[in-house]
């Protein structure tokens, strides 16, 4: 598969990427993961370098993670939720007119994908006949910027992704000058040159029509818990006498199989 922006390594956007196959260990990693309390970001590193088994045809490690812009690690983060099998299509949500609670239909693998353009992973922008260039935030940044206030993050997010435009160019001074309109058209401008996936849809309420604004966590698979996980080992442990890291290396079809052919015996047994 295809990352909608890539790695940047020696001058080449490298995009394939693989995950390993989904078994019972990993599911379990990324539960424990995401319960550890780790900020967002270091969580999302972590799980992801977990469950890749190549990035741009090379060993994952959490520093070339880290080096993926946010928008590919949005795209792997739900990538991942539907490698492990939770494709569910149906939603519920609250009108904010009506308050009435509604079921929409959706599927996540249909939503339109944006991929980065010929400048990937950086961007230009005109400002007042001065030459900007600038590189799209990843999750290094965004480890920056997870513990910054609403109003703090757009001149710290400029200062890191802000290329040098000559010896002479301090950073901080030209940040600190920028006007509240030349700030905004560089984030615009860093916006439509990033890559992304659909985090904001619109939907209709069943009811009164309304139109809601719904929004889609990428990284939803940071609540996803253990699941059936615990109650399938424990299922699977009294049926064949395995231990828990047996039942655990399963790849998950097989855990499936098995569990079906337990629940069969039960069946003929009454
Ligand atoms: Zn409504």
């Amino acid at each position: 598969m295809l990352l909608p922006g890539g790695l940047w390594h020696n001058r080449q956007r490298k995009r394939d990427f693989c995950f390993k196959p989904v078994t019972g260990a990993l599911e379990f990693a990324i539960a424990e993961i995401a319960g550890q309390g780790f900020a967002m970001p270091e969580a999302v590193t972590k799980i992801l370098q977990l469950a890749l088994a190549q990035l741009g045809g090379e060993a994952v490690t959490e520093e070339r993670v880290a080096e993926l812009c946010i928008a590919d690690r949005q795209f792997l983060m739900r990538q991942l939720q539907l490698h492990l099998g939770d494709s569910e299509t149906w939603y519920s949500q609250t009108c904010r007119r009506c308050k009435a609670s509604f079921d929409f239909e959706l599927d996540l693998q249909a939503l339109p994908v944006a991929e980065g353009d010929e400048n990937y992973p950086f961007v230009e922008v005109e400002l007042d006949k001065l030459q900007l260039r600038l590189r799209l935030p990843n999750g290094h940044d965004q480890a920056i910027l997870a513990d910054k206030t609403e109003v703090e993050i757009p001149a710290v997010l400029l200062k890191l992704c802000l290329l040098a435009q000559g010896r002479e160019f301090d950073v901080d001074a030209f940040v600190a000058n920028l006007s509240e309109a030349e700030v905004a058209s560089i984030e615009q401008a860093m916006e439509q040159a990033s890559p992304g996936i659909v985090t904001d849809i619109q939907v209709s309420c069943s009811n009164c029509s309304h139109v809601n604004p719904v929004y889609l966590d990428p990284y939803r698979l940071l609540n996803r818990g253990y699941g059936d996980l615990l109650a399938e080992i424990h299922r699977l442990a009294r049926a064949y006498h395995w231990t828990e890291q047996q039942i655990l290396a399963l790849p998950a079809q097989r855990r499936a199989a098995y569990l079906a052919m337990i629940d069969a015996d039960r069946g003929m047994s009454h």
